[in-house]
């Protein structure tokens, strides 16, 4: 078809030939081209054979093909099926953040005069999604102290529609029992259950596989990897959880781009090796930071002072490159410590292969995320630093904290 349109028996005009051009590219030889690599598919809309196709293509649960690229692109498909493949799901669909993904799934499966139990804390920018839009729109909501199972299932009631947890958690790095909370899930069978598992990685933790519902991660942090892109990813277990969440996908228009989707898909092919890293590097860190004088307080699952550091090794494959810390003193030794490394760099964000510290009371968990006194509350203290440590040699980074610690006057 395409090559009849680019010949259709007479001779097009300059203008015409020009616009039409792009119908020649995959039709050199008699084949079309096999790359190794996915391309990146930038084509808004798809050629149809026919009208049937179309009507075909428009319902929002075919798989047949290409209609329209807000309701299905091939880069980003490729991309979507790496990360399925990972997490043993069922399916995965692509956000343009870590944000949309989250809110989608609220939307989705919650509507006004619905529940929602969350735990504490959690990332600063659910708590503005829940507290400034879904609860304006007619969402319940209860905010659980802590994340123990106990504690979520006290929450439940008859219209309560979505679990939702976090683990390892931001920033106070608490692990929630994922095979109980699936267990909890499914003893309703009203709810679904949602986890953030976006410190881990899929690579280190797989909730689907202890039944819990959906798992949604940040790919802006370690499965991007390399702090070049936004995006985020629902992964689902059930064929109609991934159809109601594709079709609030289709309306809404969130997707990830094929740019991100290519350089996501090309990042997840290190992520393994990435988060062996992350991770050996994060430990080695925290034992320093831990028998340093001056440091009050070390938050790592992967050493056996957390408190839930069993619950970590028995669920996840390693502990990831995520801690946060307290120095002794006030928030000012904080703030000489993060203004002096010159290794680690002081951004917000985090998974990147390159270490960054942050102060989560003023960045990622400030007032215009979460009010004070429910940080204060989840344990977000005012001199909590937190560090996403990167694939560097571990002992530069050590060697650069000693020095800026040197600074830091108790
Ligand atoms: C960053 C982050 C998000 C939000 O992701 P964006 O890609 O920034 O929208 C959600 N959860 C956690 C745990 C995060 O770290």
């Amino acid at each position: 078809m395409a090559r009849e349109r680019c010949n259709p028996g007479w001779k097009l005009s300059v203008e015409t030939e020009m616009v039409r051009s792009n119908l020649k590219f995959a039709l050199r030889g008699n084949h079309p081209p096999r790359p190794l690599v996915p391309p990146i598919y930038n084509s808004s809309t798809y050629e149809l054979e026919d009208v049937r196709e179309g009507e075909e293509l428009s319902n929002t649960s075919s798989k047949n093909g290409y209609l329209y690229s807000r309701c299905g692109n091939p880069t980003v498909d490729v991309a979507a099926e790496t990360i399925a493949c990972l997490e043993g799901a069922e399916g995965s669909l692509l956000f343009s953040s870590g944000c949309a993904a989250i809110s989608t799934c609220m939307t989705t499966f919650a509507k006004c005069g619905d529940h929602m139990v969350l735990c504490q804390p959690v990332y600063g920018g659910v708590n503005a999604t829940v507290d400034k839009i879904l609860v304006k729109l007619g969402l319940e909501v209860t905010y659980i102290k802590g994340n123990s199972l106990e504690e979520y299932k006290k929450a439940i009631k008859p219209n309560t529609k979505i679990l939702y947890g976090e683990t390892p958690a931001n920033p106070t790095m608490s692990i929630l029992d994922v095979e109980g909370f699936a267990a909890l899930g499914k003893a309703h069978p009203q709810l679904v259950t949602m986890i953030d598992a976006t410190f881990a990685s899929p690579y280190l933790l797989q909730p689907l596989k202890y039944g819990v519902d959906l798992v949604m991660h940040s790919c802006t942090k370690y499965i991007g990897g390399h702090t070049d892109l936004l995006g985020g990813v629902i992964s689902f277990a059930s064929k109609e959880h991934g159809e109601a969440l594709t079709a609030t996908q289709i309306y809404l228009g969130n997707n990830m781009s094929p740019w991100d989707a290519f350089i996501l898909h090309r990042s997840v092919k290190t992520l393994a090796l990435r988060m062996d890293r992350h991770s050996e590097n994060a430990l080695k860190v925290a034992q320093f930071l831990q028998d340093h004088p001056k440091v009050e307080k070390v938050y790592y699952p992967g050493l056996p002072s957390h408190p839930d550091h069993e619950l970590a090794k028995k669920q996840m494959r390693n502990f990831s490159g995520m801690l946060s810390f307290e120095l002794k003193g006030s928030m000012e030794n904080g703030v000489t410590l993060v203004e002096n490394v010159k290794v680690i760099s002081l951004a917000v964000s985090l998974g990147g292969v390159e270490s960054l510290v942050c102060h989560p009371a003023s960045t990622t968990h400030c007032d215009s995320y979460v009010p004070a006194e429910m940080r204060k509350a989840a344990g977000v203290t005012d001199t909590m630093i937190r560090l996403s440590v990167g694939i560097e040699n571990a002992a530069d980074l050590i060697k650069d904290l000693e020095q800026a610690l040197d600074k830091v006057k108790i």
